[in-house]
C-alpha cells in the first residue's frame, strides 16, 4: 500500500511512519515527490493495517497498490522518474541518447566512436564488453579489456559508459567500470542477475525480452527496485512474432502503455527492434514522436566490417543526420535532444 504523507509533514513524521512500517512487518521506501512524499509499505497485507497507518501523524492518507508491480507503478509516484548518470539523463524534458557500436573491438574503434558520437549530440556511450551471442562460435566480447577501453573512451570524452552484464558473477567487475548496468533481453527473467543489479547501486536499463509481456516486463524491474535501486530505465528493443521483414517487431504502442502505467523512464532501441540500418532513422524519429525518454543506437564507424550487428549499424554520418531529425521531432512534442 501507500502512505501518502501531507504536504509539509516533519522529517520526524516521516520517520516515524517508516518505522511503523517495518514494526508491521512491511518493507518501506521512501520516495520525496516534488508536490508530496509517499512512502510505498510492501510486502503482505495483513487486515487491519491500512486503518493502523492511516492514524499517524501527518498521513494524508493510505491507499492499496493495485498493480501487481508496487514500486514500479505510477500509483505509488505520479511525476515519470529521471534517471541521472554521469552524463546520461533519461525521464526529464531532454531525450537521452545512447550511441555506440554492439561490441567494444578494439582501442581505436570505440575513441572514435565515442567522439562522433559526442560530436553528433549523444550523452552516452554504449559498447558490449560481454556479448551474449546466439552461436557460442560468434565473437563473445574482449571482457575486461573491453571495460578498460570503454572507460579510456569516457575519460576522453566525458560520456557515461552503457554497457551490459551478462551474469550475476561479474556484476562487481562491470560495476567497476560502467556508469550503467545494461540487462539484455535474454536476461530479462534472470531473477538471480536482477537482484545483483539492484544492489549493485548503478544505473539499470533493463531490455525487454523478446517474448515478455508488458507486465512480465513491470515485474521485472520490480526485482531491481525490490532490491534497492530506484534508478531503472526501461527499454523497448522488439519482440519476436511471425514477420520476417525485421529481425524483431518494434511495437512502439508499448512507449505510452508503459507511460500510464509506470514511473520509470522509458527509451526505446530501433536497432535490435528492426535489424536493418535502413530502418533505424524513421524508428528512431517515430520513438521520439511516441514519447520515448531516450535512444540507444548503434553506431559503426565501418558497419561492413563490424564484429557484431554491422546490419543494423549507422554509420557516423548516418547517425548525425539521424540526431538532426530526432532533434525536429522532439522540438514538434515538446521536448529536447
Ligand atoms: C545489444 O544491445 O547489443 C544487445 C545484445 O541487445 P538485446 O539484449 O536487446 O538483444
Ligand atoms: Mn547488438
Amino acid at each position: 500500500m501507500i502512505v501518502v504523507m501531507k504536504r509539509g509533514a516533519s522529517q520526524q513524521q516521516i520517520d516515524h511512519m517508516v518505522e511503523r512500517i517495518t514494526t508491521l512487518g512491511l518493507k518501506p521506501t521512501v520516495l520525496v515527490g516534488t508536490e508530496r512524499t509517499v512512502i510505498a509499505a510492501i510486502g503482505r497485507e495483513k487486515s487491519g493495517v491500512a486503518a493502523a497507518l492511516e492514524s499517524g501523524a501527518g498521513v494524508a492518507e493510505v491507499m492499496p497498490i493495485l498493480a501487481p508491480y508496487k514500486m514500479a507503478s505510477r500509483e505509488i509516484k505520479p511525476e515519470t522518474t529521471v534517471v541521472t548518470a554521469g552524463s546520461l539523463s533519461v525521464g526529464g524534458e531532454k531525450i537521452g541518447v545512447i550511441a555506440g557500436p554492439c561490441s567494444v573491438e578494439s582501442e581505436e574503434q570505440i575513441m572514435q566512436s565515442a567522439k562522433a558520437v559526442k560530436a553528433a549530440g549523444a550523452t552516452a556511450l554504449r559498447g558490449g564488453a560481454f556479448k551474449p551471442r546466439t552461436s557460442p562460435y560468434s565473437f563473445q566480447g574482449l571482457k575486461e579489456t573491453g571495460l578498460k577501453m570503454l572507460a579510456a573512451a569516457r575519460a576522453e570524452t566525458g560520456l557515461a559508459v552503457v554497457t551490459e552484464v551478462l551474469a550475476t558473477e561479474d556484476v562487481p567487475l562491470v560495476a567497476e567500470y560502467a556508469d550503467v548496468l545494461q540487462i539484455g533481453a535474454r536476461n530479462m527473467q534472470n531473477y538471480r542477475l536482477l537482484e545483483a543489479v539492484g544492489k549493485s547501486g548503478k544505473a539499470t536499463i533493463l531490455k525487454r525480452g523478446p517474448s515478455a509481456t508488458m507486465e512480465e516486463m513491470l515485474l521485472a524491474a520490480e526485482y531491481i527496485l525490490d532490491a534497492g535501486s530506484q534508478d531503472v530505465i526501461l527499454c523497448e528493443r522488439g519482440i519476436r512474432t511471425f514477420e520476417t521483414h525485421t529481425r524483431f517487431t518494434l511495437p512502439l504502442a508499448s512507449v505510452p502503455y508503459l507511460r500510464q502505467k509506470t514511473h520509470l523512464p522509458i527509451i526505446v532501441d530501433p536497432s535490435h527492434g528492426t535489424g536493418h540500418t535502413y530502418l533505424v532513422p524513421d524508428m528512431a524519429c517515430a520513438s521520439v514522436a511516441v514519447g520515448a525518454d531516450g535512444l540507444i543506437l548503434e553506431v559503426h564507424p565501418d558497419p561492413e566490417n563490424a564484429m557484431s550487428d554491422g546490419y543494423q549499424s549507422l554509420t557516423f554520418d548516418e547517425f548525425a543526420e539521424t540526431m538532426r531529425r530526432c532533434a525536429a521531432v522532439a522540438t514538434a512534442v515538446g521536448r529536447r535532444i
